[in-house]
């Protein structure tokens, strides 16, 4: 009896020991970087994202200086955190062609090995006066699903990259009306911008804006108005990587959350995919309110995801 009691009590230490073993090396291999040019988004990961955006969505529309834009910026800022990083938000009041609005960039700094930073930018608002039901799932609503699940990665992976990343999330893209001017749309983008160019010019190299990135026929194209060699780089690397989002070079230039930072000299690109609507070349959902979640894409996100990753490999 006293024998096998002794087996007993023996045999329990030993899977205790082994157990107590098995549990530090997860442990260990859970707490391992990964270098940058090995980390690669899960398998299904647009699965992810497009729950990101269905949740996103729920809180519709996010016109700019709206009590919905507030609960928007509120929502990101959880996510951020649950994600692992520090949300951090910038509000301010600027005049518009509609009187004084308030706006808001939430955004969240990926640290690097150095403070030169890349920023990964989309916007959040949606376009005033479309109607009470807009969703802009595609146009405001995609990119904050890709952005969202690729920041989640990057810090369960504990990616290691020399550049800060920082994920922007800008306020006031949308412009009221049909034109764009120097105190209409782009709001967010143009403020962080004058902040770098004002206090931190020589931190910044590189920007990549994506708008748009849900359609089902998804073809990501560069306006003309972006830095060549940055979109150089993002031909590459869409040409490389099959899995990747396709890219091609627009005829016509883009207003958008890249202008502001080309505008002051920085190296900037927006990868956006104008044609969206019930034909290939329609544009019918853009802007109206058939611009739900049903028409986007998973595999067109986690694509957009993926052609984001290897161009980082490519600049960092
Ligand atoms: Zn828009």
């Amino acid at each position: 009896m006293k024998n096998k009691l002794f087996n007993f009590l023996k045999s329990a230490v030993f899977v205790t020991f082994i157990s107590t073993i098995m549990l530090f090396c997860t442990a260990c291999s859970a707490k391992k970087p990964t270098p940058l040019a090995e980390f690669n988004l899960q398998n299904n990961s647009g699965a992810a994202m497009i729950k990101y955006v269905e949740r996103f969505v729920e809180i519709s529309p996010r016109n700019s200086g709206t009590i919905n834009a507030g609960k928007a910026g509120q929502w990101l800022s959880r996510e951020i955190k649950k994600c692992g990083l520090k949300p951090q938000a910038d509000s301010w009041i600027e005049q518009t062609p509609n009187g004084k609005m308030a706006f808001c960039n939430i955004f969240a700094d990926y640290p690097g090995e150095t403070e030169k930073t890349i920023i990964i930018g989309c916007h959040y608002d949606t376009k005033a006066g479309i109607g009470p039901t807009f969703q802009g799932a595609n146009d405001g609503g995609s990119t904050v699903g890709v952005m969202l699940e690729l920041m989640r990665q990057m810090v369960e992976k504990k990616v290691i990259t020399k550049h800060t990343i920082r994920f922007a999330f800008f306020d006031g893209e949308e412009c009221l009306g049909d034109s764009y001017s120097a105190n209409n749309g782009l709001h967010g983008s143009t403020r962080m911008a004058h902040t770098y160019f004002t206090t931190a010019k020589d931190i910044l190299d590189h920007v990549i804006i994506i708008d748009m990135v849900g359609d089902k026929d998804l073809v990501l194209e560069l306006p003309r108005n972006v830095t060549p060699k940055l979109a150089k780089q993002a031909m590459l690397a869409a040409m490389e990587n099959k899995d990747a989002a396709r890219v091609s070079l627009a005829t016509t230039y883009c207003i958008d959350d890249h202008w502001p930072f080309v505008e002051r000299g920085f190296s900037a690109i927006d990868l956006i995919d104008y044609t969206y609507g019930s034909t290939p070349t329609g544009r019918d959902y853009w802007h109206t309110l058939e611009d739900t979640v049903d028409k986007l894409s998973p595999e067109s996100l986690e694509k957009t995801g993926i052609l984001v990753i290897d161009i980082l490999k490519l600049i960092d």
